[in-house]
């Protein structure tokens, strides 16, 4: 897990959830949660427009790429039945937008990661007329559609991304095998369910069920969504600037207990968190058990299999050894290879 090199941000009011986002872009930037969020420049209609051709990959131009769910890191598990998600390669208009990215600002990542995934991601309902938007993407999945969309736009691997590799076992003549290794989409590492919380998966509901005799209740946990995220952090940001307390125990529960992004504005959000004090203690403790587990489950590996012995290795994505986030995007190399 990639946390294991990183100082914990020492801000008292970064919140873990947000946090591990932090950590997950190698990014450690004390940066205030107040710092205004830009709204994205489109609304939910996008989804529906036909994309713009791109000159960017002639190969792809108006070509929308079907996603398997069960590739995903999520396995698709939150998703209704027949949700179908397609994407397209990003065109020069999107690359220079995504040029403008200040990789110190976890904020600015967080906004332009959804700026792509807003414009080159289509999400339905198979044969139904009904649209999801990308805000219903599961948060977990982001990183590895945006490794898709990465794929696609550069096909003939004119931005190649690559990572140094080093086997922990002295495997070859000359001491441990390492090279730098090309990463590829599936050798992302970004989440795994743990297994103490699979028993409350519900495929009926796409949620976890929490049936509880002990408490007399039935309640349910979401898996959170980039909708719910966004919102979340704007809770919090409003919460801040009106110099309101924020309640980081309840921020650290409150993405699994939102269904629908859309409904959670300033008096939801209020309601919730008033909801949450009248909640049994054993009710409290299992949320945020869960909450802790899932966060725990995360993970911003890169794996592959050492070609001189076998063992598995795996490094940390934005490694100091790697590439950075802008280099998904931007051609990392030198000026001469790019004319
Ligand atoms: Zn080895």
């Amino acid at each position: 897990m990639a946390k294991e090199n990183m100082t914990p941000n020492s801000e008292d009011e970064v919140l873990s959830f947000l946090e591990k986002e932090d950590l997950k872009y190698g990014k450690n930037t004390n940066a205030p949660i107040e710092t205004k969020k830009v709204e994205p420049v489109n609304g939910l209609g996008q989804a529906v427009s036909l994309p713009p051709t791109s000159t960017v990959s002639g190969a792809n131009d108006n070509y929308w790429k079907n996603i398997p769910l069960e590739n995903l890191p999520s396995r698709g598990m939150f998703y209704a039945e027949g949700s179908e998600l397609t994407i397209r390669a990003a065109t020069v208009s999107e690359i220079r937008h995504w040029s403008t990215i200040d990789e110190s600002d976890i904020l600015d990542i967080d906004d332009k990661l959804n700026f792509i995934i807003e414009k080159c991601t289509r999400f339905k309902i198979k044969g139904g007329q009904s649209w999801l938007t990308w805000r219903d993407i599961v948060e977990v999945d982001r990183l590895y559609i945006i490794f898709i969309i990465h794929e696609i736009t550069f096909p003939e691997g004119q931005n190649e991304l690559s990572t140094k590799m080093e086997c922990t076992q002295t495997c070859s003549e000359d001491g441990a095998w390492s090279d730098d290794v090309k990463v590829k989409s599936n050798m992302l590492q970004l989440f795994e369910m743990p297994e103490e919380i699979n028993q409350w998966y519900s495929s009926q509901y796409r949620c976890f069920e929490v049936v509880s005799s002990k408490l007399n209740e039935t309640f349910y946990l979401y898996m959170p969504t980039i909708g719910v995220i966004e919102r979340l952090r704007k809770r919090i940001s409003e919460a801040k600037s009106q110099s309101k307390t924020i309640d980081k125990s309840f921020i650290k529960v409150a993405p699994y207990l939102v269904q629908d992004w859309s409904k959670f504005g300033q008096p939801e959000y209020s309601t919730l968190q008033s909801e949450t004090f009248s909640w049994h203690l054993n009710k409290f403790t299992f949320v945020t058990k869960f909450a802790e587990l899932m966060q725990g489950s995360r993970e911003s590996a890169i794996t592959t299999v050492c070609p001189k012995c076998g063992s598995n290795l795996s490094s940390s994505i934005f490694s100091s050894d790697s590439f950075t986030i802008k280099d998904l995007f931007l051609i990392s190399g030198r000026l001469n290879e790019l004319i």
